[in-house]
């Protein structure tokens, strides 16, 4: 096995190794949490990483979205992320694709995927993709972020809560989400490793566990999240 992942195969083992080379993983958007979510998936070897978004790199993104640099103002933020991963890792298969995710193509996007990452800024589209995951019996890594606070669970369809088991309802929406850059680092980061273990079998995935990261006072904590037997979307699986 390559030079590259000698320092992990000593955790994963070659089988585990050979297990990311074998995977397919989709970014769902390639923001904040996905920049650093696809950056680790791509450099721990994952085979096929297909990445989705339908925006232009702005320069309020820079703060945040890592995969993006000054030069990139303009382009589409997946144009921008393949040409940064395949750099990172030629070993990786990028699928870049500029769409916006909606109930119409979810499935089209979605099918096929190992590992479902949480890239998005929004719950509507959250809840379209966690819909999606729970139908086709998928891992789907859910992570949030606002301001200096973060939120993480993977959801296993069968194993535990959905995402609108989390949230039966949904909250009121804030036009401008306040986000330091590093908090979407700490989340995606951990996305990426939710990724990795669920794929390679080691540890154990934060299912029916809400991480909540506190940057402000520099704190992890945990609560535990049940299945809602009323939940629409995962009752009858
Ligand atoms: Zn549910």
């Amino acid at each position: 096995m390559s030079e590259r992942y000698s320092r992990q195969i000593s955790i994963i083992g070659e089988e585990g190794q050979k297990k990311l080379r074998n995977s397919k993983v989709v970014v769902t958007g390639i923001g904040g949490l996905g920049s650093v979510a696809s950056y680790y998936l791509a450099a721990a070897g994952v085979g096929y990483l297909r990445i989705i978004d339908y925006d232009v790199v702005e320069i309020s993104n820079l703060n945040r979205q890592i995969l993006h640099w000054t030069n990139d103002i303009g382009r589409p933020k997946v144009e921008s992320a393949a040409m940064k991963l395949s750099l990172l890792n030629p070993e990786t298969r990028i699928d870049p694709i500029n769409e916006k995710i909606s109930e119409d193509n979810v499935d089209e996007l979605l099918k096929g995927m190992d590992v479902i990452i949480d890239g998005q800024d929004n719950l509507r589209t959250r809840m379209i993709i966690n819909e999606f995951a729970v139908r086709s019996c998928r891992p789907y890594v859910y992570g949030a972020v606002y301001g200096m606070e973060g939120f993480l669970m993977t959801i296993i369809p069968g194993a535990g809560p959905c995402l609108r088991c989390l949230y039966p309802y949904e909250p009121k929406i804030k036009d401008f989400i306040p986000v330091l850059g590093t908090t979407p680092g700490v989340i995606g980061c951990l996305e990426a490793t939710e990724a990795i273990k669920i794929i390679t079998g080691v540890g154990k995935p934060s299912v029916g566990r809400l991480i909540i990261y506190d940057g402000e006072n520099m704190s992890f904590h945990e609560v535990c999240i049940a299945r809602n037997s009323q939940c629409y979307v995962c009752k009858k699986i």
